[in-house]
């Protein structure tokens, strides 16, 4: 696919036009990844950040949010419950947290690894490459780490750089890659101030990193951070719906990497709660991650404003998700669920 056509299907409306590239995208999706979807169990283990990303409610500087870190117990119940869910992978995740040391998330790795058969991936945000050399000695499996958005200008300025020997996210995706991980990015969808053109060179960065999980979601304002509470319309353009413009870029996520596992995210569920997975499933997608976090927690990592479960039983959650797979047509994927993109590269010894 050319970058212009690209932008021609990102910016159609047309009804007919679009339900030609959803099915493009659902068939290329049934071939490639099959009927299975992946559960993965979402774990927060810790909402501190030391970052400023203007659009995210883990922002250092809200000094009302209260903070919390997870044990090792607590991550290991939860890594047990998974076992039991039926799940095959964890994936934990936390904000930019420089005491979430190196030393404790090893030990934690290695007890899930030794303790159960879950695949392991981490999103932790920038890490040193020697950490990151360390968590998949200690024998992590997955990482993900966002680019949210190619433009550099736009990044540079949503994402204040850290400290300035720090690598850049698109160098610590090479790097991450170059250490075995299988590796996961993606950008939300509606950054006030993201162009057309961003969007489609987006897509293009998708494919040119080989990537094997790719998160899209939509950008959803949080009145706590400087976006969020700025008057700017989050959908960019007349033509533009933030909503459209997510299901677009999936479906375009899926013909460029046909291989690739892609979720349904949790901010398409936050924003359409309804209906928003399944539209993402019969649309390119193959994977759904369950929030495991305790709610006490859950209720506090506060990326974006979401509302809470009024009840927080793991197992009818998945139950229901069950159902709702199968009224797709779909069925609960069993094992760890690599992406066929990684296994193909194992294969050729890369
Ligand atoms: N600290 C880690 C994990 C962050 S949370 C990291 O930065 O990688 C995971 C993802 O949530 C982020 O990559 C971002 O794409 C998404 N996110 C954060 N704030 C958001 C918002 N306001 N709306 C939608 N998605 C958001």
């Amino acid at each position: 696919m050319q970058p212009g056509e690209l932008t021609a299907w990102l910016e159609t409306t047309d009804p007919e036009r679009l339900r030609e590239l959803w099915a493009r995208a659902d068939a290329t999706r049934h071939e490639h990844v099959g009927d299975e979807v992946h559960l993965r169990g979402l774990v927060e283990i810790s909402n501190h950040c030391r970052r400023h990303c203007t659009y995210c409610g883990l922002r250092a500087d809200r000094p009302e949010l209260e903070r919390y870190r997870m044990d090792a117990e607590e991550i290991l119940t939860i890594a047990h419950l998974a076992v039991r869910l039926g799940f095959g992978s964890l994936v934990l995740q936390s904000g930019e947290d420089p005491r979430l040391g190196v030393e404790f998330l090893e030990q934690v790795v290695r007890r899930i690894k030794a303790l159960t058969p879950l695949a392991v991936t981490l999103s932790l945000g920038e890490r040193s490459v020697d950490e990151l050399a360390r968590l998949r000695q200690a024998g992590a499996d997955r990482y993900l780490l966002r680019f949210e958005s190619s433009n550099r200008e736009l990044f540079a300025r949503i994402h204040p750089p850290g400290p300035s020997a720090a690598r850049s996210r698109m160098e610590l995706l090479a790097e991450l890659r170059r250490l075995g991980y299988e590796v996961g990015s993606g950008v939300m969808v509606g950054i006030p101030g993201t162009s057309l053109e961003d969007l489609q060179r987006d897509l293009l960065t998708f494919r040119e990193l080989g990537l094997d999980m790719i998160g899209v979601g939509p950008y959803i304002p949080h009145p706590a951070t400087p976006m969020g509470s700025n008057p700017d319309q989050p959908d960019t353009g007349p033509t533009w719906s933030r909503e459209l413009m997510t299901y677009n870029v999936i479906a375009l996520s899926r013909l460029l990497c046909p291989r690739a596992n892609i979720p349904a995210t949790t901010a398409l569920d936050a924003l359409w709660p309804a209906d928003g997975r399944e539209l993402a499933l019969c649309r390119g997608a193959n994977v759904w991650m369950p929030n495991l976090t305790p709610l006490g927690y859950r209720a506090r990592y506060e990326i974006y404003p979401r509302a809470l479960p009024c009840d927080d039983s793991p197992e009818r959650h998945v139950a229901e998700i069950a159902r709702r797979l199968a009224a797709l047509g779909r069925r609960v994927g069993r094992g760890p669920g690599a992406s066929p993109s990684f296994a193909d590269r194992r294969a050729l010894g890369d």
